[in-house]
């Protein structure tokens, strides 16, 4: 990443969103599949990783005051795990795959358990899904316990007031939003865009489910990637509109005035 200037930051970003979509783009042409799907999302966390080490590296050379707050998060602060993620469904299947070949057939029945609680404890708040607090299914013992392939809205949210997640982790009145500092937010923002950009392309919808509900639907239907790459509408009943996306993981954004 270069110093940032704003118009080299603007380019950087600019090469990564570009990245995403070639990249996508020649997985998709050699081959329409689910194998497909999960390599662009493993390369794109990879390339944000990336780029999100070297802007904390680098975060005193952030050139506006924005690029000066610090985010206050830390292993084992998990309070920002008590909200609804927003992801993709192309997220959703890699998250699937990586649960499929990584866990235990017990962690498998429990974490199956425990989406059918997260499916009944979450109904009430289907209309306003925002102001939902339940524990995400992944949190273990204080730990994301699919730190790796975790969704793109758990790599970038960051807060730099814990004091301000803790207090919304107790409050229902509206989204989980707190002040962060957005500028590190912006390399997994424009990857995800290219990545929308690419699924677009390919007539595949590219907007935003509810993470859990989303993969309660691929276990319940081990043909679910088949299913959404021939265009079944098979995630409707998780999908999040434009407006709920923006409500969920909400970043309240600083001004550099
Ligand atoms: S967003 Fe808040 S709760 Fe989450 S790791 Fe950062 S400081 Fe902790
Ligand atoms: S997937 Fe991991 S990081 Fe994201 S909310 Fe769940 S436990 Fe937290």
């Amino acid at each position: 990443m270069p110093k940032p200037t704003r118009d080299l930051f603007a380019q950087h970003m600019g090469g990564l969103q570009n990245f995403a979509e070639s990249y996508g783009d020649s997985k998709l042409k050699r081959s329409r599949s689910e194998e497909s799907l999960t390599a662009l999302i493993r390369k794109v966390d990879i390339v944000a990783a990336g780029e999100s080490k070297e802007m904390w590296a680098n975060i005193e050379n952030l050139t506006t005051r924005v690029g000066l707050l610090k985010p206050d998060c830390k292993i084992g602060c998990d309070h920002c795990c008590y909200q609804v993620v927003a992801a993709t469904i192309p997220e959703v299947l890699n998250v699937a795959a990586y649960v499929r070949a990584n866990f235990s057939a017990e962690q498998q029945e429990e974490l199956k358990t425990k989406l059918a609680n997260y499916m009944r404890d979450s109904a009430p708040y289907r209309d306003k899904i925002e102001t939902s607090r339940l524990c995400c299914a992944f949190l273990v013992d204080g730990k994301c316990s699919i730190y790796g392939v975790r969704p793109s809205p758990c790599q970038w949210f960051n807060s730099t007031d814990v004091k301000s997640c803790i207090a919304r982790r107790s409050d229902e009145s509206g989204p989980f939003k707190v002040a962060g500092n957005y500028l590190m937010a912006m390399p997994f923002a424009v990857l995800a865009k290219g990545v929308k950009n690419v699924l677009e392309r390919y007539n595949l919808f590219s907007g935003n489910v509810d993470f859990l509900y989303g993969l309660k639907i691929t276990f319940d239907n081990p043909d679910a990637a088949e299913q959404y790459l021939a265009g079944v509408d098979l995630y409707a009943p998780a999908k999040l509109d434009p407006e709920e996306q923006s409500r969920v993981m909400a970043q309240a954004i600083p001004t550099d005035d």
